[in-house]
Formats: structure tokens, sequence, C-alpha cells
């Protein structure tokens, strides 16, 4: 047994009782480190309601900690002493407490990580073994391979987890994929159950108060806070899910609805992100309810491919590609962010709902995140690293390792098809079939060049114009193409046009 003394600091986004540095852990000896720091939650302008989760989930585990006997040392935001830097605070603590040993599990942000690097202290790194596939084998998988594809990957993790797997190695129902049923739109009659909801105590109510006060100039609403804050409550949040929202999910996880910010997604990933759930319970519970007969497989193996698939999957790329990935600007966008991504102030019907509720709730499901707001900076050609701080700042969710990847590269393309193999661009089509959005919209979705016509279709196609020379050759933009010389020249002349005017529009700082 090891008899130095140790000193464990545990980030925000690390709140599980198993994580690695944790786990040899003497409470008679050893003392765990929280620190809440300024440069934390003030290096992108993050939602309050972030801020309040992580701050307030911190205090809890801090508590709950110290229930079962361990030494916690907290560092409040407010502590006069607090040096405002997670290796600020590593270094005083660390001299004024007399460690022998520092130790910590791998973070979820490349910047932070590098910080601690270089604080001068010897730090006893751990892996983070809350994820199904570590770095070393992430980049071992990798290795070679010019193009990385998601569906691959997944089916060694598949494999590997044994998750809805026979066993004669194949997969159950015979397919590795079923995203093909998962995409219907929502039909009149559906209705999405009531969010579960969890109320603020004492310790949540303290930190809304120094949100309010600290963090009053940063976008969003912090009036009502119904996130689950502690691992018991982020369980019966899932729990809700498995009983209210699972076996639709696969159905309809790709459907848009005004006002209904949540519909059938099972709003964990703050929760997931920051420790309070695990991801093989999670996948274990989704495959018992798929084998006792409660869900259908399209639902199940849906939702399993979110986790073991995407998620690992772009954990895995940010830190084999790290730093240079975040630098990517394919198509060479220098177009700023429109202020109405901080504001939702668009006529824009589906941008608005989906800003608003981002604004609101700090969420937004995948496919509003993908193909409403994503989307239209693709079209509109975002500096990428503007639209990053913005996923960054708003959303609950969102840590460097799993917001970078998603938006830089499955948004924007700017990592040149590394993460994924073609553009998610597409007109207002697309936005119309899956959602009610364009009904109550000022915007018409079947014009494309009139003055009313819906900015989607003529950004879309302008986009297409513009960047034939780098997408002409994918050979998954081939039908794209084809349709684009099928048009008549003064057609694509008047969508070209008024493509122009709408990015002109936007260079002058209006709203559309
Ligand atoms: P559900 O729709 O119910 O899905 C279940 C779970 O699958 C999620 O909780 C999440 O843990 C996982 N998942 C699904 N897709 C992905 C994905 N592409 N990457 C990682 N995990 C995934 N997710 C984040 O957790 N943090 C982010 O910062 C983040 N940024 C995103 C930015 C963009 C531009 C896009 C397109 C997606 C982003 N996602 C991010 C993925 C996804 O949108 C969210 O995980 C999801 O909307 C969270 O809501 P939910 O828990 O209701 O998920
Ligand atoms: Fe969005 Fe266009 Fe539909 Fe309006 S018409 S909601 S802008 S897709």
């Amino acid at each position: 047994m090891n008899k130095n003394r140790r000193l464990c600091l545990v980030l925000g986004d690390q709140l599980s009782f198993d994580l690695a540095s944790l786990t040899e852990l003497d409470s008679q000896r050893d003392v765990v480190l929280l620190v809440e720091v300024r440069e934390e939650a003030r290096h992108v302008p993050h939602h309050p309601k972030k801020i309040v989760l992580i701050f307030s989930a911190m205090r809890h585990f801090a508590r709950a900690l110290q229930q079962q006997g361990i030494c916690v040392h907290y560092v409040s935001f407010d502590d006069p002493l607090n040096t405002g830097s997670v290796p600020g605070e590593l270094v005083r603590l660390q001299s004024q407490l007399q460690f022998e040993e520092v130790h910590l599990t791998e973070c979820g942000d490349w910047r932070l990580e590098q910080s601690l690097k270089k604080c001068g202290l010897a730090i006893q790194w751990h892996t983070d073994t809350r994820f199904l596939c570590s770095r070393d084998e992430f980049s071992s998988w990798a290795k070679d391979k010019k193009q990385l594809r998601m569906e691959f990957f997944y089916r060694e993790m598949r494999r590997k987890s044994g998750l809805l797997m026979n066993t004669n190695g194949s997969p159950v129902g015979g397919s590795w994929n079923f995203d093909t049923d998962n995409r219907k739109a929502l039909p009149k009659s559906a209705v999405a159950p009531y969010p579960a909801r969890f109320s603020a105590d004492a310790i949540t109510q303290d930190v809304i108060a120094l949100v309010r006060d600290q963090f009053a100039n940063h976008y969003g609403s912090v009036d009502v806070f119904d996130y689950p804050v502690t691992h018991a409550d982020a369980q019966s949040l899932w729990g809700y899910f498995l009983d209210f929202g699972l076996a639709a999910f696969g159905d309809y996880q790709d459907a848009m609805a005004c006002n209904e910010p949540f519909l059938f997604h099972a709003r964990i990933s703050a929760a997931l992100n920051i420790g309070l759930l695990n991801v093989r319970q999670l996948c274990s519970d989704v495959e018992s309810a798929y084998l006792t007969g409660r869900i259908k497989l399209n639902a199940a193996e849906g939702f399993i491919r979110q986790l073991i698939g995407w998620r690992e999957y772009v954990h895995g790329v940010y830190w084999l590609k790290m730093p240079d990935y975040a630098g990517g600007n394919v198509f060479g966008n220098s177009r700023p962010l429109p202020e109405f991504y901080w504001t939702g102030k668009t006529q824009m019907n589906c941008m608005r709902q989906a800003i608003g509720q981002s604004l609101e709730y700090a969420y937004a499901h995948h496919i509003q995140r993908l193909m409403v707001t994503g989307n239209f900076a693709l079209l509109a050609g975002i500096v990428p690293d503007e639209l990053c701080e913005w996923y960054l700042a708003i959303y609950m969710d969102a840590f460097d390792w799993v917001e970078l990847p998603n938006t830089l590269g499955m948004v924007m393309h700017a990592d040149g098809g590394y993460l994924g193999s073609k553009p998610y661009c597409a007109s207002g089509q697309y936005i119309n079939r899956m959602s009610d959005y364009c009904r109550s919209c000022v915007y018409k979705v079947r014009e494309s060049t009139t003055d009313d016509a819906c900015p989607f279709n003529a950004l879309y196609w302008h986009f297409i114009m513009r960047h034939s020379e780098i997408l002409r050759g994918n050979h998954r933009m081939g039908m794209t193409y084809k349709n684009l010389d099928r048009l008549p020249e003064s057609k694509r002349q008047a969508l070209w046009l008024r493509g122009q005017m709408l990015l002109a529009k936007l260079d002058a700082g209006e709203s559309l």
C-alpha cells in the first residue's frame, strides 16, 4: 500500500464515485480537492444554467464524499483566496497542505489539461475509465486510416461491450444499424411526455444567487432551474425516460415541433457528461428494456448507437487530433456569427424556436443543433471558431471534447471530412419535412428566389455552388451536383443572387 499522502483533484465534469483517481483513496490520509474557478466559468460566456448545474453538482458531490468519511477541501467561487484558475488553486493548495502526490483523471478539455501539465507539479494522471474506449485504444483503431467512419468504430464497440450481440458474434436482429426506421416526422396525434422536473434545494438556491450576481452579463435565463444535480436525481431523470420516452425515441429522434423543446429525448447528456450517470449502466438498461419486450429494436439500437457510437467516437477523434483539430476551416469561412444567435431575434421560425429554447433551457436536441442552427451556419459560411464558442457557451452539456468535433467536424465539415464523409447541408425542405416550423413562418418554404422565400433554400444552393471545387468530387454529393446541373442557368443565377443578397444582409449586421 502506498503511504504517501495524496491530493486528488476532481474537476467539475468528473463527479463520479468510481472516478479512476478516486479508486485507491485512503480516507484516513488523503484529501479530495474541488475548486470553483473564474477561468473555467468565464473562458466562454457559459449559460448561467450550466454554471448553476456544475457548481451545485460539485457542492452536492463534495457533501456526499464527506458523508462517506472522506476529507474534502472545497474552494468556493467567492473565496477571497481563490486564484481563479485550476492550476493556480492546485499549486496554492499543494504547498499549503503539503501533499506528496497529486492525482488527477484525464481532463475533458485540451486547454485545461495542457495548463495543468505545465503548472510545475508532478501530477499522476489516471485514464478516464468512464469511457468505453480509452484515448490509446482509439488511436490504435484509427492508426493508418485516412478517413474514419463512425459506423465501423461503432461495430467495434458493440463487439467489445457485447451489447445487442448474439453469441455467434453477429448483431441482434441481423443488422448493425436501424437508422432508416428512425426518421419519422411527428404525427399530429403524438404527445410528448411532460418533462421530469427537480426542485432546487438550499445548496442550488445559493448557487443560483451567486450566478445571478456574478454572471449577469452571460446570455440565457436562470429563472427556472429544474435539472438534476445529484446522482439520485439523475437516476430518476433516466428512469423517467425509460418509462415514458425511450419507446418512441427511435421513431421520432429526428422530429422537431414548435414549443416542444424535448419531445422523446432523454435530456441526460449534461448529467452524463459531468459524471452523474454511467454510460455502461445506461446501455445495459436500454438493452434490458429491449430483451424484456418493452421497446422495439430500432429504439434500443438507436439509443445505444448514440452512446457507444457517436459519443465515444467524438471523444476519440478529439484526443487523437487536438490541438490542430480546433483550427480547421476547410471552406475558408470568414463571416462572423450573427448577433441573433445570442438573442433569438430572427424571423426564421425554425431558428427562433431552436435558439429561443437554447437560451431558455440551455438545451436543444441533436437535429435542432445539426440541421437548424448548425445547418444555417454552414450555409452562411460562419467562422467555425465563433460557432464553436456559441455551442460551448450555450448548452448545459457542452464540454470541449464533445462540442468541438460535433460542431467543427459534423456541422461545419471544417476538418475536411475527417469525422463525417459529407457535409450535413440541407435546404428548408428538410426542416419542413421533419417539423411543423414552416407552417407558422413568415418565409415560404416552397419558394427559393422570391423576396419572401425561405432563406435556407437560396443559401443551400449558394453553398453548393461556391464550394463546388471542394465538394463536387465527393461521391456522396454526386446527386446534389447532378440536381444543380439540371437547373436552368437563369434559375442558378437567381439562386446565386438571392444567396448573395442574404449574405450581404448578414454582413451588414441585419437579422433575417
Ligand atoms: P438524446 O437525443 O436522448 O441522445 C442520447 C444520448 O446520446 C445523449 O445524451 C448523448 O450523450 C449521446 N449522443 C447523441 N449524439 C451524440 C453526439 N453526436 N455526440 C456525443 N454524444 C451524443 N452533446 C453533448 O453531450 N455535448 C455537446 O456539447 C454537444 N454538442 C453538439 C453540437 C452539435 C453541433 C451537435 C450537432 C451535436 C452536439 N451534441 C452534443 C450531441 C447531441 O446533440 C446531444 O448529446 C443531445 O442533443 C443531448 O440531448 P439528450 O440527452 O436529450 O440526447
Ligand atoms: Fe425555417 Fe425556412 Fe421553414 Fe421558415 S420556411 S421555418 S426559415 S425552414
